[in-house]
């Protein structure tokens, strides 16, 4: 199915010229825009991706494309959503593959399967252009569809890629060699490192950094009864009297010893929030890191009674610090078909850790069916957490770490190279060099929850680091050089 979907975005550009430091900001952005709008002379841009909610993608369009078109840019949102479980399953194997990890033998089969879905595709999204209209494609989903309009319409067409690795490998040749038919038709690319940039589109790419709406409701800022509200509608708190949010209903639920997922009842899981927590909050993918962030978890936890190094106020610390890994409710999500099997690992894992370390662990599915309630409870967590963990195996640039520099919370990541795109180690956060590292991922958590002064710096710098580069503001800018180049 392929539908159009409105950006709904609850903010205007006068809002954001409103908070101070915000200000000057936006007006550089309109003076911008009323110099590029006669290059595009009216042109169309229409964007695809193929989810409208989940993940990074769907995260970045509404603020990006409201904010061109209170510029006066006519942008679209087009979604594709195919409903072929083989297609994602593909679609998933060229992703994981970019980032150089799976099987890269594709063979005659998978080839047929994403040429047919293309053009399908294709076709469905024909009778929403017009000639002349800038096509932005987002990942390799839609690509194929948007290279078959590439040569059929008269249209521009730019593919943008969300992900990649530094290095070849022959998983990253073997996606790069399937997809180099279908970048061929393309304008131009965009893509989020230089090291990302494959030899088939050497010479026309560009770097764009992902950004975030510091006013969305996944990012702005919550008074305490929002926070609190937002918590204990989600049942991750418990207040004593009714709360002042609206009653989403909605709540999270938990994993519960022996497998079973269920909200929060007892006194002793609502006092979960109540003591300093790590937290990790990301899509259930292997790429993520999850279990080796658990594994690092339970080493930090290991042996406290034998360790002679500690104060008492860094032993009370890590006595009582928790770790909560969140994600979206994996059946609601129709575009990541290995989410659920990711989650089951998650749980085994779980299972098997020692049973006085589990009752520190939170395995929490996040309510997805409002989108907002959703955004609300990941602010919360990510302002509440006392250190924010992106233990990412591989990581094109991460939101998840984007959210909580933003928020001045600390951050631990993993050495990705879309996170140290981000993070300046010992600035803005602590890295590990080997995400899979139990003893080093142990020894990093421990240097950071043994420092509350040292957590403040790093979140400070990391705040400063998304106001200068990382704010949707330099995104749109961004694009609409980008947008007029291509078509000039
Ligand atoms: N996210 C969310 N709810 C969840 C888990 C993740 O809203 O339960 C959001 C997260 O806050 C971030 C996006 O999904 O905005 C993930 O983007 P990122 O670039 O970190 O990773 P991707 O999912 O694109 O690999």
């Amino acid at each position: 199915m392929v539908h159009v979907v409105e950006p709904r975005h609850p903010v205007s550009l006068a809002d954001y010229e409103s908070v101070a430091p915000l200000s000057a900001t936006v007006r550089n952005l309109r003076q911008e825009a009323e110099s590029r709008l006669p290059v595009l002379d009216g042109r169309r841009v229409v964007m695809v991706n193929s989810t409208s909610h989940g993940g990074g993608v769907a995260e970045l369009l509404p603020p990006l494309l409201a904010l061109m078109r209170e510029l006066g840019v006519d942008a679209q949102w087009i979604v594709m959503e195919t409903h072929d479980p083989a297609f994602f399953r593909l679609t998933k194997r060229l992703h994981n593959l970019i980032h150089g990890i799976g099987d890269p033998a594709l063979g005659r089969a998978e080839h047929d399967l994403y040429e047919q879905v293309s053009l399908e595709n294709a076709d469905k999204i024909e009778k929403f252009l017009s000639p002349g209209d800038v096509l932005v494609v987002h990942d390799p989903q839609p690509m194929g569809a948007g290279a078959k309009l590439r040569e059929k319409l008269d249209i521009a067409a730019i593919w943008r890629c969300h992900i990649g690795l530094d290095r070849a490998t022959p998983q990253t040749r073997a996606a790069w060699d399937f997809l180099e038919g279908y970048a061929e038709p393309y304008d131009h690319a965009v893509f989020t490192a230089p090291e990302y940039i494959p030899t088939c589109f050497a010479g026309r790419a560009s770097i764009i950094h992902p950004a975030i709406d510091p006013l969305s409701y996944k990012n702005r800022n919550l008074s305490v009864h929002e926070l609190v509200g937002t918590l204990a509608n989600a049942a991750l708190i418990k207040p004593w009297g009714p709360v002042m949010t609206p009653p989403f209903a909605e709540p999270a639920e938990r994993l519960q010893p022996g497998g079973s997922w269920a909200p929060a009842t007892e006194p002793e899981d609502f006092g979960l929030l109540f003591r300093p927590i790590v937290t990790q909050i990301s899509r259930w993918d292997r790429l993520k890191g999850f279990v080796p962030l658990m594994e690092g978890f339970i080493a930090l936890k290991q042996d406290l009674e034998a360790r002679t190094d500690l104060s008492d106020e860094h032993r009370h610390m890590l006595q009582l610090v928790r770790l909560v890994l969140a994600g979206p409710d994996p059946t609601s999500i129709d575009d990541d078909p290995e989410g659920k099997e990711v989650l089951a690992e998650l749980c085994a894992a779980y299972e098997a850790m020692p049973p006085q370390i589990q009752s520190d662990v939170a395995i929490v599915s996040l309510p997805m069916a409002s989108k907002k309630n959703n955004a609300l409870i990941v602010n919360a967590l990510q302002r509440c957490s006392d250190v924010v963990v992106q233990n990412s195996l591989q990581e094109g640039f991460g939101l998840t770490v984007t959210e909580p520099m933003w928020k001045g919370t600390a951050l631990m990541g993993s050495s990705a190279v879309g996170i140290r795109q981000q993070i300046r180690p010992g600035l803005d956060g602590l890295l590990v060099k080997d995400a899979e590292d139990a003893g080093e991922i142990a020894k990093t958590l421990d240097t950071l929850l043994r420092d509350r002064s040292k957590r403040v710096a790093l979140g400070r710098s990391a705040q400063q680091r998304v106001y200068d580069q990382f704010l949707v503001f330099t995104q749109v800018q961004r694009w609409l050089e980008l947008l007029t180049n291509t078509i000039s």
